[in-house]
């Protein structure tokens, strides 16, 4: 086993030394589904554009490191000044720096970008290893940065790279760093030369920065279920309780200060106990809705990069919707979307095609309502002509999430939680038309996310395909929550 480090192992060692052993020794048991943020963090598309902030500059192609290496040494003596993806290695070290300013004689300022809003701790540690790492090759860093995304931007009709950007110097800092990095580095690769996997209790620090995808190998050995799978109770606590050795749902029965949600979901898990169901605030529930009645959903994505006019970093963009309704008791069931094509800002088309869908003083039906009233309220702010028949669909939308968390319905299937996830094959666990896993390509807000992101470069086969998946999935979101408000009809008797 290599004890080399890259500044990616390096920054999982610094938030835990045995994530960096897995990584190295065991990478088949990390877990795929866990969002990778780290990878996220380093947005290639911010990175790029990034690349442009100091003028022209020279882009180390990817490839081997070796390549990637004897590159950047070209580059250097020839005295190109911005290089990106500048690389290095020094006793086992590597390093890509995003962008290197080569300042001459030795001198160089180095860059680190991010698609973080704000600087973390774990970027100090990240920016203090690129530095030691090229001081110990003789170089000099009289500057040591770190570029993130300014929140606070807001496009105009052009993109302004310089103002999307924040620059925040840390050579202070990491350079304050250094001793604590050459300490780091030997405690690191010794850890990756030992053999036996290390020791290392469970802590906060196993979500954050980063959520570990080794999770589940480290708590195979607790009972099933334990506190981490309790709802509605925060992290701390859970670890407050697990090292007190309050574990098992039968430890925290007995033992953990709960709310009633909570004791609801071990009581449900322990004694196997049948439906719970409060006929009467169903009831009362139901009698707030009226027809016509319309079952709303939006999809959204959140651009790094503001990719349209007004629009701010990381700003929710409206780009689909789905609209089952009923004209009338006992009518039929009618459908309605929008799904906007790539390219241009969909929020205009989007927000005039709702107020013509949705006719002025109906009732509207949404599952974890503040999601949509949120963002019709952003469309009412944006499109003032717009705001009045907006702001009325907005008023007029009951929540179908609270029956569920007020427990006026419960299963023992929902395990101490009202997300539609949840809620939703608890309730109808053997259909195969309301189950997610049955649908093409997309099946979750993530990846019709992704998706939606991704048709501007798709040809028309493989767009018209992805629209149709993003069709079917944001569909299935409203039919869901038909059959939700049906069950619970008859559950109301
Ligand atoms: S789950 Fe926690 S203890 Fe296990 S490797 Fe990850 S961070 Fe370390």
């Amino acid at each position: 086993m290599t004890d080399s480090l890259s500044k990616s192992l390096y920054c999982s060692g610094v938030q835990c030394p045995k994530m960096l052993w897995l990584k190295k020794h065991r990478p088949e048991l990390f877990d795929e589904s866990v969002m990778n943020q780290a990878v996220l963090d380093t947005g290639s598309e911010v990175g790029d554009l990034a690349m442009g902030l100091f003028g022209d500059f020279t882009e180390v192609p990817y490839g081997e490191l070796s390549g990637m290496i004897r590159e950047t040494e070209r580059l250097l003596a020839a005295g190109e000044r911005i290089i990106a993806e500048a690389s290095f290695s020094c006793d086992g070290l590597f390093c890509s720096v995003d962008i290197l300013q080569n300042n001459g004689g030795g001198e160089v300022e180095l860059y680190e970008v991010k698609s973080s809003t704000s600087v973390h701790e774990i970027h100090y540690h990240d920016v203090a290893y690129q530095m030691f790492v090229l001081e110990e090759l003789g170089f000099r860093v009289s500057r040591a940065c770190l570029v993130h995304i300014n929140r606070e931007y807001v496009r105009g009709k052009e993109l302004e790279i310089e103002k999307l950007f924040a620059v925040e110097d840390l050579t202070d800092t990491v350079r304050q760093m250094q001793q604590a990095v050459a300490e780091r580095v030997i405690f690191l690769k010794d850890c990756i030369r030992d053999s036996e996997e290390p020791a290392r209790d469970l802590g906060p620090f196993c979500f954050d920065p980063y959520e570990c995808g080794f999770w589940k190998h480290c708590t195979e050995d607790l009972p099933e279920p334990n506190v981490f799978q309790l709802s509605g109770m925060q992290k701390r606590t859970m670890f407050k309780n697990y090292w007190q050795g309050i574990i098992s749902f039968e430890d925290l029965l007995r033992e953990a200060k709960l709310n009633a949600g909570q004791e609801m979901q071990i009581e449900y898990e322990l004694e196997d106990l049948p439906d719970h169901i409060e006929a009467d605030g169903i009831r009362k529930f139901l009698e707030g809705l009226s027809y016509p009645l319309y079952f709303l959903d939006f999809e959204s994505f959140q651009p790094a990069v503001p990719l349209y006019e007004n629009a701010r970093p990381y700003d929710q963009i409206v780009f689909q919707y789905s609209l089952h309704y009923y004209e009338e008791e006992g009518g039929p069931l009618l459908h309605k979307e929008y799904l906007a094509m790539p390219g241009g800002d969909p929020r205009r088309e989007l927000a005039e095609q709702l107020c013509r869908d949705i006719p002025a003083g109906v009732c509207t039906i949404a599952y974890n309502m503040a999601f949509e009233k949120g963002r019709i309220k952003e469309l009412a702010g944006l499109y003032p002509d717009l705001r009045d028949p907006l702001m009325d669909i907005h008023d007029g939308i009951t929540d179908l999430m609270e029956p569920f968390r007020k427990k006026l319905y419960y299963t023992k299937a929902m395990q101490g939680s009202y997300s539609i996830k949840y809620v939703l094959p608890a309730l109808f666990p053997e259909d195969p038309a309301l189950d997610y896993h049955n649908l093409e390509g997309v099946h979750n807000g993530g990846e019709a996310s992704a998706a939606f992101a991704a048709m501007a470069k798709m040809g028309p086969e493989e767009l018209a395909a992805c629209r149709e998946n993003l069709l079917k999935y944001c569909g299935l979101d409203t039919f869901a929550m038909v059959r939700v408000l049906e069950k619970l009809r008859e559950k109301a008797g």
